[in-house]
């Protein structure tokens, strides 16, 4: 029978040979994933034999991975912000550049900008990754989790409940009401002007870069989730993905009383979507850098307008 040492031993090999760099310790993921266990006790008994079926599941997945799939959709989960939240197909895999939109977020109310209760618009939810953290790093606010694809809602419901947000268990967690989900294409079937903040990591791939993107990404993830269609952006150079931001962008600007808008952007997005905000009455109050240092994270504030400009 195979030990847990030499599957891992194979399991490493064969990862550190695929194109795509897939770290080694996925091997640990994996095995873990088929046997319940940890990543650290898989590491610690290296000793033990697997019965052939975990080994044959083992090995199925390991060649789904040496395909490209993502290893959260293998495994079922990816850590954000420190929590585990279940992922699929059905959503996009939480990535860290995100943390940053929640950690602007959170800095905002640190800041004094927002209200202590302040009510929330995730747009284009997926697993809930964001609406969900920011519910659980702030008590008080509530938070309405939106998106186009019920699919990805389901995801995003089993995460919300996973943190017990909808208050169905007794004792802990959040009074009912606090966290809602809600099918809306851009939050069309939504009072805007209910909300003191919006948050969105919308699509912003442009179709015409489908090409030059990671297969791992392109072939797996939501197309939903990653491409944008052309918006009312055109015309503006480099504004090729932006289609979904400006929309945003357009639909918020047009309430009186508008709340500040925290965005994730893709790379070389940020001249574009300065130009898009001043379009339409808003200003990038800041740009914040992801650990690459590529400008991610907007926040964007209604412009003041001067009486007799
Ligand atoms: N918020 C999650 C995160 O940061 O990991 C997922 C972000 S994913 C890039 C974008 C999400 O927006 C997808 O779940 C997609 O279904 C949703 N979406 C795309 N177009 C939309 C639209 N017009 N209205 C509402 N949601 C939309
Ligand atoms: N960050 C994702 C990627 O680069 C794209 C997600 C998005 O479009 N918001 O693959």
């Amino acid at each position: 029978m195979a030990s847990v040492g030499s599957l891992l031993a194979e399991a490493r090999a064969a990862l550190a040979a695929a194109p795509f760099g897939p770290p080694p310790r996925e091997a640990h993921l994996l095995l873990g994933r088929v046997l319940g266990r940890s990543e650290a006790q898989v590491l610690a008994r290296d000793g033990d034999a697997v019965a052939p079926a975990a080994e044959r599941a083992f090995r199925a997945l390991l060649a789904r991975r040496l395909a490209g799939e993502p290893v959260a959709y293998l495994t079922g989960e990816r850590e954000f912000f420190g929590r585990p939240f279940r992922v699929d197909p059905r959503v996009l895999v939480p990535r860290p550049e995100t943390e940053h939109l929640v950690e602007v977020a959170l800095a905002l109310e640190r800041e004094g900008r927002l209200v202590p209760d302040t009510r929330v618009l995730d747009l284009g939810t997926g697993s809930g990754a964001i609406a969900v953290t920011l519910a659980l790093e702030r008590p008080r606010w509530q938070l309405v989790a939106a998106d186009l694809s019920p699919a990805a809602l389901a995801v995003a419901r089993e995460n919300a409940q996973r943190f017990d947000l909808l208050g169905r268990r007794s004792g802990r967690g959040a009074p009912a009401g606090r966290f809602a989900l809600v099918a809306a294409d851009l939050g069309s079937a939504l009072r805007l002007e209910a909300f003191d903040l919006v948050v969105s990591n919308p699509p912003y791939i442009a179709l015409e870069e489908a090409a030059a993107l990671s297969p791992e990404v392109r072939d797996f993830e939501p197309p939903e989730a990653l491409f944008s269609p052309p918006g009312p952006s055109e015309g503006i150079p480099g504004a090729a993905g932006t289609g979904i931001a400006s929309l945003l962008l357009e639909r918020f600007g047009a309430l009186p009383e508008r709340a500040p808008m925290v965005l994730e952007i893709g790379q070389g997005q940020l001249e574009p979507l300065r130009a898009l905000a001043a379009r339409h009455g808003w200003r990038v109050e800041r740009a914040v850098p992801d650990l690459a240092g590529i400008p991610r994270v907007v926040v964007l504030e209604r412009r003041q307008v001067h009486q007799g400009q």
